[in-house]
């Protein structure tokens, strides 16, 4: 078994990583908020913690690898979203969920072990509550819980800041009822049109950071192996799970390993919906780029830095794997090549496994180059985008019809109408080549789309 070695934001340093039970890993990562399609950004930490997943399935085996990644089903973003379009909370949810679970596939990333969704865990969730409040860490005040920062020493280890730091570069919201401006809600009022739920505090809702403490002490216990998620959760996500968790179970350890992947940005910013400056998956698969193809630029930048999403970026990859998928086509996987396995267990250096990759191709190793492949997500036996297209007979029935329809439009002068049978291929990825003599030929671009014929 390689030597898995991990960025350990806990101590800033790469370590050897062992589990505490090598026949149960558990993995935990923090899941997308329900309200709308994931973008890029989101894609890049689940492209990331899947390369993890399948590093430890691979040295573990699959049967003893859990990972958890949690759905946040219950947030003032989902609640605002109902509001504005008058619809159903449950609704909305349901239909993201179904998006992100289609569009993560389209990436090629392995479903979770576990999926929990926080509005399942609120009995957890209150009662990680009352032991905070029982055990002096958390105060309720005005229908609200809050969990007091400086009862808890380690406030602050995990980002490295100061309570101070923290005041000044966050935007803390500061209310009467706290008694630190830090203090953070675990629990709070819910009126009449927001959904609620009865709690010995009155009816009400949980605060963000509860639901991930309660999700991981239900399936994992105290202590696990490895925590995940953006490095925009550091602080003050993490920070508040690592507080919530550790006092109220204060015999465990909570994650050993902390892992941060780097933000995806557009322009030198990071994306984000907050700012506007987003594209989702889906557009991207709407453009005709392959999710495998989406996927090999996400693993072209090491997580730990922060990449740039670029056109140039999806055209090179493409090309590549083009190639590739040429290559293997007739190949038979076979053992894993040692050195793809040594650079993804290396703090999961994708950009070396990618390299090495290139190098199998260079020597044609064909059986090799597709073992690579899948173990990273990649050359996959059911990935044929990159194969021509072809039309079916109903298809190319369809194809020659309108074709003829516009020949006789052009006889006709009717160049409006020539035109707007051209689009009409266009639409579906077809182009039309003129010959002399009044002859046209239909060509079958790679954007082929038989639906859209019409
Ligand atoms: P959210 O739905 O915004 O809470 O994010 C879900 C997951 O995506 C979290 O792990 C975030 O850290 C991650 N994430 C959000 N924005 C980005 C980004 N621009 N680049 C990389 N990861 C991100
Ligand atoms: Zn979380």
């Amino acid at each position: 078994m390689p030597n898995i070695k991990l960025h350990n934001t806990k101590s800033r340093h790469k370590e050897d990583f062992t589990p505490l039970d090598s026949k149960n890993v558990r993995m935990y990562v923090c899941g997308p908020t329900v309200y709308d399609r994931a973008h890029l950004g989101n894609a890049r930490a689940v492209v990331v913690f899947d390369t993890l997943f399948r590093l430890l399935r691979e040295c573990y085996g699959a049967d003893h690898v859990t990972y958890a990644r949690n759905f946040t089903d219950i947030d003032d973003k989902i609640n605002a979203r109902a509001a504005a379009t008058e619809r159903d909370i449950f609704q909305i949810t349901e239909e993201t969920i179904g998006w992100y679970l289609a569009d993560m596939a389209s990436l090629v990333a392995l479903e979770p072990t576990i999926m929990p969704r926080a509005t399942d865990y609120i009995v957890q969730m209150i009662a990680i509550t009352e032991n905070l409040i029982a055990r002096g860490h958390a105060y309720a005040t005005e229908g609200h819980v809050l969990f007091d920062v400086n009862s808890y020493s380690n406030y602050g280890a995990l980002s490295g800041r100061s309570i101070d730091d923290m005041i000044a570069g966050a935007r803390v919201e500061v209310a009467p009822y706290k008694r630190d401006p830090m203090d953070f809600v675990l629990w709070k009022p819910s009126d009449a049109q927001t959904p609620g739920w009865k709690s010995p505090w009155g009816r009400g809702r949980p605060g963000w950071h509860i639901e991930c403490s309660a999700m991981v002490h239900e399936h994992f216990g105290d202590s696990f192996d490895i925590h995940g998620g953006g490095n925009d959760l550091m602080f003050p996500h993490h920070e508040n799970e690592i507080a919530q968790s550790s006092c109220a179970h204060p015999e465990g350890s909570f994650a050993q390993f902390w892992l941060h992947n780097e933000m995806l940005q557009v322009e030198g910013k990071k994306m984000s919906k907050s700012i506007g400056n987003f594209f989702t998956v889906r557009d991207l698969l709407d453009q005709n780029i392959p999710g495998e193809v989406i996927r090999f630029v996400l693993l072209s930048t090491h997580y730990g830095k922060p990449m740039d999403w670029t056109q140039k970026k999806a055209d090179e990859a493409e090309t590549t794997l083009r190639k590739w998928h040429e290559l293997v086509k007739n190949a038979v996987p076979g053992a894993l090549d040692a050195f793809v396995l040594d650079h993804v267990s290396n703090d999961l250096n994708t950009p070396g496994a990618l390299a090495r990759m290139h190098e199998l191709a260079k020597a044609g190793a064909a059986d090799a180059l597709l073992s690579a492949g899948q173990f990273l997500g990649l050359l996959g036996p059911d990935l044929d985008w990159w194969q021509p297209k072809k039309a079916n007979s109903e298809a190319t029935a369809r194809i020659k019809t309108l074709l003829e329809a516009r020949r006789q439009a052009k006889a006709d002068r009717d160049y409006a109408k020539a035109d707007t049978v051209r689009a009409q291929l266009a639409a579906a990825g077809i182009e039309i080549v003129d010959k002399p003599g009044g002859l046209s030929e239909a060509v079958i671009t790679n954007s082929f789309n038989p639906d859209l014929l019409g």
